[in-house]
């Protein structure tokens, strides 16, 4: 008998809840299993997937395939189907030609995803093919928790105790699942061909523009669960102590910049959070040394706006999670937004962080929230356009992750920032990058500011203010002040009509 997985953002052997159940379940029948990716060119657009994660998945593929036969004698088919509509009939067409009645896979959550795998289900049925889908995203299921009226958690803390709490009284829930055994020699001889068949390339609109940049991205981040591995392992022996007090700082490069394998599911949530738990001096997950309390904290909010999607699907047809704020009037200024994306606002500590983004695919956290407050509350455009803009660059972009990131700084999502809390630009770049050593990083035109002069040249004068003029940085499109006036009577008055 043959057992099919199916991997999507699974990109892993690991602690990998239905590899592990298909595989248990072909040992206890005697079969083996294979391993199907399947690239939708579709699902990459409809999800404004960017080049780098494109790549990024498909070199982890690769690298997947390869260890799955080594290792395991167990074969990755992977395919490209043209059309989303198809991929359904396309898994339960290649599970009757190997003769599986099983197959089996991971959640996703998003509602084109939970449709699809509906469907998967209705439809394995009438061909007599068991369909199994297995929570494996979210280190707490979603669903699970629930607040003393029994509802869904819409505020983090609470929600965070609750999380804690549920795994301290299910510490199972964190055990890593069981690799798969490897498949019986002659059933890896019978399925070899399917190891054989290349991995399909990414599709020519998902390519990076230049050789360079995909040399560089390539460089940045190793695919792949070993590079995964290895990165936490980085972190956790190197960083973790210090994470509470040196996170927000973009300049450190303290954080573990694991995002990407998270996204890929190259790495493991849970594996996350067990390895945290290993290295400090408790047991518990909310003691012990600080800087591991607080990174499990950070890691669970995954899982909190995950949980939140689950029961307020709306938020993923580009509905503010509060319905209230659907009646903002926000500005439409193409040339504002194109100074946002390029990084040429004025505000060095914007512009720093949305060229790294550009010529990195990735932004410190810290930055992320910046950059989302001024385009959303200083320039008032509209948050879904930067949004999508991440998505289009990150490395690591994710739905569930991004937009609870943005509906935090735009005040329109789950748990946000109050809309009278306008970050003040100036104030976060001299209170996280005090130096202003990472705009000297990433505005060309600076570089040669000393001091923090370079964190606003021209109200700084003297050598900034002649070296920012001479090197051609553009002066602020928006006065701070103005435009934290004109947000707030803009917010107040839309929520006036809601
Ligand atoms: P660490 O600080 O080391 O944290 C460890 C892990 O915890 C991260 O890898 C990530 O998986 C998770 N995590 C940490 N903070 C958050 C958070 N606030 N929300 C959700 N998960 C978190 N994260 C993404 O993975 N994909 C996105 O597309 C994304 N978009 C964002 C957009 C905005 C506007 C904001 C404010 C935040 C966004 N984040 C996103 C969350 C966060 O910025 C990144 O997860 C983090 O910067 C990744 O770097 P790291 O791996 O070094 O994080």
């Amino acid at each position: 008998p043959v057992v099919v997985h199916w991997f999507k953002r699974d990109l892993r052997i690991r602690d990998n809840t239905s590899l592990s159940r298909a595989s248990a379940l072909a040992k206890e029948k005697g079969g083996g299993v294979i391993g199907l990716w399947i690239l939708s060119p579709e699902d990459w657009e409809a999800h404004i997937v960017s080049p780098a994660k494109c790549d990024f998945e498909v070199r982890s593929v690769q690298l997947l395939k390869e260890e799955l036969m080594q290792d395991f004698g167990i074969p990755l088919h992977t395919i490209l189907v043209p059309y989303r509509k198809d991929v359904v009939g396309k898994v339960l067409g290649l599970a009757e030609e190997w003769g599986a009645r099983n197959v089996f896979c991971n959640l996703e959550y998003e509602v084109d995803e939970l449709r699809r795998e509906e469907k998967l289900i209705r439809e394995g049925l009438k061909n007599d093919v068991n369909v199994e889908v297995w929570h494996d995203d979210c280190v707490v299921p979603p669903g699970e928790l629930k607040t003393g009226t029994g509802k869904q958690y819409a505020v983090y803390t609470p929600w965070f105790r609750s999380w804690l709490q549920y795994l301290h009284a299910n510490p199972h829930v964190l055990d890593e699942r069981h690799p798969p055994s490897p498949n019986p020699p002659s059933f890896t001889a019978t399925f070899k061909h399917l190891h054989d068949t290349p991995t399909p390339s990414v599709p020519s609109s998902k390519q990076f523009t230049t050789s360079s940049e995909k040399t560089r991205i390539q460089t940045l981040y190793p695919a792949g669960e070993t590079a995964a591995l290895t990165r936490l392992t980085h972190f956790l022996s190197q960083k973790i102590g210090a994470y509470n007090t040196t996170r927000n700082f973009p300049s450190l490069h303290s954080t573990s910049s694991v995002s990407m394998h998270h996204a890929a599911g190259t790495l493991s949530a849970r594996t996350s959070i067990r390895s945290a738990r290993a290295i400090n001096s408790t047991k518990r997950l909310d003691g012990g040394l600080e800087g591991v309390r607080v990174w499990i904290s950070e890691v669970a909010w995954r899982d909190f706006y995950r949980h939140v999607l689950v029961h307020w699907p709306y938020i993923c047809m580009s509905k503010p999670f509060k319905y209230e704020y659907t009646n903002i009037s926000w500005e439409t200024n193409p040339t504002h937004l194109t100074a946002w994306k390029q990084g040429k606002t004025g505000y060095p500590i914007v512009d720093a962080a949305m060229r790294c983004l550009n010529h990195t695919a990735y932004m410190h956290n810290r930055n992320r929230m910046i950059v989302a407050s001024f385009l959303a509350k200083h320039l008032l455009l509209d948050w879904r356009l930067g949004e999508r803009y991440f998505m289009s660059r990150l490395v690591d972009g994710d739905f569930a992750s991004n937009n609870g990131g943005w509906g935090f700084a735009a005040s329109t999502g789950v748990d946000p920032q109050p809309y009278f809390r306008v970050f003040n630009p100036w104030l976060q770049g001299e209170k996280f990058d005090g130096e202003g050593d990472f705009v000297r990083e990433w505005v060309e035109e600076l570089r040669d500011v000393k001091g923090k002069g370079v964190l606003n040249p021209y109200e700084a004068g003297g050598e900034a203010e002649r070296v920012a003029r001479r090197n051609g940085y553009p002066r602020p499109i928006v006065e701070h002040r103005v435009a934290r006036e004109r947000c707030l009577e803009r917010y107040k008055s839309g929520l006036g009509r809601g």
